[in-house]
């Protein structure tokens, strides 16, 4: 089906078409000088010592869990409202996933106290996820696990260009985990990267992410090896030079592209509150500064959530849901006891949520025909 207004959206152009095409002239498509200049550029944009690039976010998060330690037996604590990934990169490790409820109605962030509840003898680590490109209380969260002596890995593949106190998200815990798929904020296809200013992590991910090899195709090829060790139990989570080409250019219009999605974010919300002041929209006075990747809302108790994207849909209007909680899925369901009551902010939100369009290139009409529409059911119902 086309939209008249998708859900979100790509805003490629002639620099990505020359950027990929360099790249199929020069003849190297695998990880090579392109990766390394993506890799300089992603962690001196973040202001962080080491930026790995992998195929996806799923891959980084789960090398993250690999690298601070954790296995079979311990317990990992995290948001249930995020996507599956995050919990699936637990599981991959043989850990346990248990699920924190979040802060409340207007910060949908997982909640510094269900984390302080939810911690036993068996945690290790904890990890937060930037919803919509907010930031989790990280000065809160940075010292509850410096207590317990836990590890932080931070899913940011929300967050990508987003801040608190001047401090990129992603960069305040152990590890922060990137993705580059089609409809986030900077986009190779699929991709994703890790940041931490730990050598030794830094070290290890990139042994992980190809074979536990000590050296790569690319070295032999330049003739600075002839041969390779296999030092650990890794796998093929590469990205390549295409993917690479294509994350320097959008990395470079990032910032612009991000600004833009705020003064989206804005126009929604003065629109929504004037218009229809029943629809609850989350963050507001939220610190730091967002990359506002989606734009969720919280619809009225009464309204049916099914008819309301309905009637939006009737309108060519694209919509979502972020997120059924994690605990209700049949592979977590069967396996995961998730202490419903602990988590009622995330039983009655989920229920609530509806995720509006939100891209670089939407425009103030578009919006204001996406609140219109939006008026129409909220007032008929
Ligand atoms: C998209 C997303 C992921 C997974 O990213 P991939 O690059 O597709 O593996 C993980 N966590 C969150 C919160 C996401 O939105």
């Amino acid at each position: 089906m086309t939209w008249r207004i998708p859900l979100s959206n790509t805003d490629f152009g002639v620099e990505e078409e020359d950027a990929v095409n360099n790249v199929i002239r020069s003849g190297w498509l695998t990880m090579g000088e392109t990766t390394q200049a993506f890799e300089r550029e992603f962690g001196e944009y973040n202001d962080v010592s080491h930026a790995v690039s992998v195929s996806s976010c799923t891959a980084a998060l789960h090398l993250a869990c690999i690298a601070v330690g954790i296995g079979p037996g311990d317990e990992v604590i995290l948001p249930a409202l995020t996507f599956v990934a995050t919990a699936n990169a637990v599981r991959y490790t043989g850990a346990s996933p248990v699920f924190a409820d979040i802060i409340g109605f207007n910060d949908l962030t997982i909640s510094p106290d269900s984390i302080e509840a939810q911690i036993t003898d068996h945690t290790k680590g904890i990890i937060v996820m930037h919803y919509a490109g907010h930031a989790c209380d990280m000065p809160n969260i940075i010292k509850i696990a410096q207590e317990h002596d836990l590890f932080v890995i931070e899913d940011a593949a929300h967050a990508i260009g987003s801040s608190l106190n001047n401090k990129k998200l992603g960069t305040w815990g152990d590890i922060g985990c990137y993705s580059f798929f089609s409809n986030k904020n900077l986009i190779t296809g699929e991709g994703g990267m890790l940041v931490t200013d730990n050598p030794e992590y830094a070290d290890e991910l990139k042994g992980l992410r190809s074979h536990g090899m000590t050296s790569l195709t690319w070295d032999r090829h330049q003739g600075h090896s002839w041969s390779y060790d296999v030092v650990s139990l890794g796998y093929n989570y590469r990205i390549d030079e295409i993917r690479s080409a294509l994350g320097r250019v959008q990395l470079a219009k990032l910032d612009e592209n991000n600004t833009k999605r705020r003064v989206l974010e804005n126009k929604y919300r003065q629109m929504l509150e004037d218009l229809v002041p029943e629809v609850e929209v989350p963050f507001t006075s939220h610190p730091g500064i967002p990359a506002a990747h989606i734009m969720p809302i919280i619809l009225p108790e009464d309204v049916d959530r099914r008819k309301f994207m309905e009637s939006l849909k009737a309108d060519g209007i694209q919509t979502s849901i972020h997120y059924p909680p994690i605990y209700k899925f049949q592979s977590y369901s069967d396996k995961y006891d998730a202490d419903q009551h602990s988590l009622s902010n995330t039983e009655i939100i989920s229920n609530r949520e509806v995720t509006l369009p939100m891209y670089p290139n939407l425009n103030s009409n578009e919006i204001e025909f996406v609140v219109h529409s939006i008026q129409k059911v909220i007032t008929l119902n």
